[in-house]
């Protein structure tokens, strides 16, 4: 048949089990595994079918299905049991939020190229995704008044498929947007329409609204009918597509994000700005500010940065998105005489010099445009801020304003049934929302061994059954023969100690890492007393062929007669797999090259359901590792390494050494009673460290007190009396960098004759201010020590300005012994800033 167009219909479900239709499109249901079971247990075959999708399953079941729950008391019983606990989340007023004092002045405005929330919703690759998601859900349950936006990708994230030889084959599905938990955002009765101008076309997007728990997120998604073809594919993939594709999804994203919101009604306090794919969203509020108040490009940049928190991800410069300038001019160049700019000016926001010329940098425009920015770990933190010192030259890589919230991950996403249900019975009856306070885990103590032990064996039976389906599925797709394919029953033993290994493949992870001594890996495996077998997943990007061949390489280590069953490679890796393999292995491997690993969060949800983490103290790790080998293993030492071969061998062998010499024996130590008492003891201090720490919640909290609260304090502060600071800020930052060049500044100091610790150096500088208001200036004198390069800071007062010339003295402390620098910089400052760096200019003498 010729189709004109589809239609969905949803069933009318009986009055007694209707509220399946309203939970449905509540992504509640994707922390809450009871509520899952019920669309689960309505068809199980459809359900998998579609790959566990609540509107799927409405959609398609029988009327006979739905007769047979209405006449099993026990099944009406947990309805109601979920639906009131659905009903209560919802309508729940005593939050964390609700207690503070400082109420933010409107919502959190929180954008993203990727969301994950459930396998069905394939709007995400990973790791980055999975922390966005998680966040909205944190958000939800925090009780935060908070917006998340992003895109809808008509053909998601691609199913990773792996061929015969264990070659990655990616696929495409053409979503069926009806069966999605989402709804059409209208206005006046009309699917609204969002228009971004892209190359001087129109391009239009309507907006999805998708319910998560108590908050919204807006995806846009431009397959609509008065979009040209390739304009209705621009929203079509996540991460595919060249270079052009990229700029104009983030122009989709950032500036129709904003406008979305406006249409929408959406009153927004603080912007944050999720990775600088999101950084357009700067120049629509630039523009906006410019239009409304009528005023300067410069004015509207501050008052836009002021309410704009950017968190980083990327450690490597490469990774950085990061546009060649006439690529800028095409699709950009009509927004600089909108904004009032002129060309350099406006590249200059973003500007990132390559050995290859100027680019046109998203980190740096995020940068820029947003008065806080972190990393994503205490580690990642000085990461960032060394990679971004060029930014701000003659500043100590410790002094770029760039700060950390240490990643969390949503506990009740990852955390299995099981341990949910041991858990209400031994910890306080509000655990599910304190999970961030230390004490509600303490009572982990009372779950007696047994029945802990019992439930990490069940999850473990759980896990090798699902990846044994997943292989099976593979071998007949395969068409491979009966033998091979009932082969894949006799994989993973549920005795045997069994590391999971799954995250994206990209190399600087280095998944094949354990293969580096072959022989040495054998014998591990294959002990006979003290067997030990891993499982693999994870998808590489599609460009991506050095992590394509990682994957090959594992797949042909698993068919290797010495480590076949050892050795276990499935494909597909997503929320669904992760769950599984977080939820039902022994131990969390993680081998990054060191500091590559922004945060991982993988090993936080692997330590939340008792498996501890085996990692390189990257990311994370550093923060979480108690050093004591209580609550997971180190890999190798915390130090970088010039030599990388070096670096991977010598992390293999720490690696190897772990194994062999600690984890394979503690973990088939068994005391008096048969009892794995020392193994037990480890599970349950990873989920007592880790799980309020490393939660979600926890993550939630830190960025609404270190960020959105100050930026939101300091916004409101700025912008009062008709923009006076704004325009005082804008105004002195234009006339100091018109000034800056020509600026002088001469020092000297009196050192005390024989320094002790504690002493003072005398320091005086006199400043040329070249029409600076002297009072603008902060003056410091500044002591390094030479052995660390510490340093010591003491601001300098104004002592007299007369003929051009400002002269300052003051005093600096020696901290202790040692040999010293002494220094004297000049850093114009208002208070009204938001750092001393905010202008990136520092003159030394
Ligand atoms: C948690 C998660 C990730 C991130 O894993 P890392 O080990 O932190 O890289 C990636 N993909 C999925 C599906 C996840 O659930």
């Amino acid at each position: 048949m010729n189709t004109l167009t589809k239609v969905t219909v949803m069933p009318s479900l009986p009055k007694r089990i209707e509220r399946l239709q309203d939970l449905a499109y509540n992504l509640y249901w994707s922390w809450t595994p009871r509520a899952q079971e019920l669309y689960r247990d309505l068809n199980p075959e459809i359900w998998e079918r579609y790959h566990n999708n609540p509107v799927r399953t409405l959609i398609e079941i029988s009327q006979k299905d739905i007769q047979a729950v209405l006449k099993d008391p026990e099944f009406l019983e947990r309805y109601d049991q979920v639906i009131r606990e659905f009903d209560a989340y919802m309508k729940q007023k005593k939050t964390w939020y609700s207690k503070q004092k400082q109420k933010l002045s409107g919502k959190v405005a929180y954008f993203s190229a990727e969301f994950a929330y459930a396998e069905s919703l394939p709007i995400y690759s990973g790791g980055l995704g999975v922390l966005a998601g998680d966040h909205c859900k944190s958000a939800s349950d925090v009780g935060l008044p908070f917006v998340g936006v992003g895109l809808l990708y008509h053909q998601g994230y691609f199913t990773q498929l792996l061929d015969k030889d264990g070659w990655q084959q990616e696929r495409y599905d053409e979503q069926n947007l009806s069966t999605l938990p989402i709804e059409l955002a209208r206005k006046d009765g009309r699917e609204l329409r969002v228009h971004v101008d892209i190359l001087g076309r129109d391009v239009q997007s309507r907006v999805w609204i998708l319910q998560v728990g108590r908050i919204k997120v807006y995806l846009l998604d431009t397959n609509v009918p008065e979009n040209s073809p390739e304009d209705r594919n621009l929203t079509a993939r996540l991460y595919g597509g060249n270079q052009e594709m990229r700029i104009a999804q983030e122009m989709i994203l950032g500036i129709g994000g904003v406008r979305a919101l406006r249409a929408l009604g959406e009153n927004i306090a603080i912007w944050h700005m999720n990775e600088g794919h999101a950084a357009f969203l700067g120049l629509e509020r630039v523009r906006e500010y410019e239009q409304q108040l009528g005023i300067s490009f410069r004015e509207a940049v501050e008052l836009a940065a002021a309410s704009t928190l950017f968190t980083t991800h990327t450690p490597v410069p490469a990774g950085n998105d990061a546009f060649p300038m006439d690529l800028i001019d095409r699709y950009l160049g009509s927004w600089y005489s909108t904004l009032n700019v002129s060309r350099e000016e406006f590249q200059e926001l973003a500007r990132h010099d390559q050995p290859w010329g100027p680019t046109f940098s998203m980190t740096v425009l995020a940068l820029k445009l947003s008065r806080a920015a972190n990393g994503v770990s205490a580690l990642h933190g000085e990461v960032s801020r060394k990679m971004w010192n060029f930014l701000y030259p003659g500043a100590h890589h410790t002094e770029v304003p760039i700060g950390h919230v240490t990643n969390g991950a949503h506990t009740l996403t990852f955390l299995a049934q099981e341990l949910r249900d041991l858990f209400d019975q031994y910890l306080a009856e509000d655990w599910k929302e304190r999970v961030h306070e230390k004490e509600i885990w303490q009572d982990l103590d009372k779950i007696p061994d047994t029945e802990f032990n019992q439930a990490l064996h069940d999850l473990k039976k759980k896990m090798a059954h699902f990846v044994r389906q997943r292989l099976k599925r593979q071998y007949l797709r395969h068409g491979a023969s009966a033998a091979r394919v009932a082969s894949a029953e006799q994989v993973l033993d549920t005795h045997t100690l069994t590391i999971g290994f799954a995250r994206r493949f990209a190399t600087y992870k280095r998944a094949t890492l354990l293969f580096r001594d072959i022989e040495r890996l054998k014998r591990i495996v294959n002990d006979p007393e003290r067997p030990v077998q891993f499982v693999f997943a994870g998808k590489a990007h599609p460009a991506d062929n050095p992590g394509k061949e990682f994957i090959q390489q594992i797949y042909r280590y698993a068919q290797d007669p010495d480590l076949k069953g050892k050795i276990v490679i499935i494909e597909n890796y997503d929320m669904e797999v992760a769950r599984h393999l977080v939820q039902g292995v022994d131990v969390w491997l993680n081998n990054p090259r060191r500091p590559l690993e922004a945060s991982g969060t993988s090993g936080m949800k692997a330590s939340f359901n008792g498996s501890p983490n085996l990692s390189i103290l990257d990311g994370w790790w550093v923060e979480g590792f108690d050093d004591k080998n209580t609550n997971g293993w180190a890999i190798g030492e915390e130090r970088e390494y010039e030599n990388l071969d070096v670096q991977d061998d010598a992390d293999a062998y720490s690696l190897y050494d772990l194994l062999e010499n600690q984890i394979v024996p503690l973990y088939y130590e068994r005391d008096d009673s048969k009892m794995r008492h020392k193994w037990m003891n480890i599970a349950r201090q990873a989920i007592k460290s880790v799980a309020p720490q490393f939660s979600m919640a926890r993550q939630v909290i830190d960025y609404t007190k270190q960020y959105y609260q100050t930026l939101d304090a300091r916004a409101q502060v700025i912008s009062r009396e008709d923009l006076k600071a704004v325009r005082h800020i804008a105004g002195w930052k234009n006339w100091v960098r018109q000034q800056w060049s020509r600026l002088h500044v001469e020092a000297f100091s009196e050192l005390p004759e024989q320094a002790k610790p504690g002493d003072t150096v005398k320091v005086y500088v006199r400043v040329q201010t070249a029409g600076i208001d002297p009072n603008t200036l902060r003056v410091e004198g500044v002591i390094r020590r030479q052995s660390d390069d510490v340093r010591t800071f003491g601001i300098l007062t104004l002592q007299s300005s007369h003929d051009g010339w400002a002269e300052y003295a003051g005093e600096v402390a020696l901290p202790e012994s040692g040999t010293f620098e002494v220094g004297a910089r000049v850093i114009p400052y208002v208070s009204e800033l938001s750092t001393p760096l905010e202008l990136g200019l520092i003159r030394w003498a």
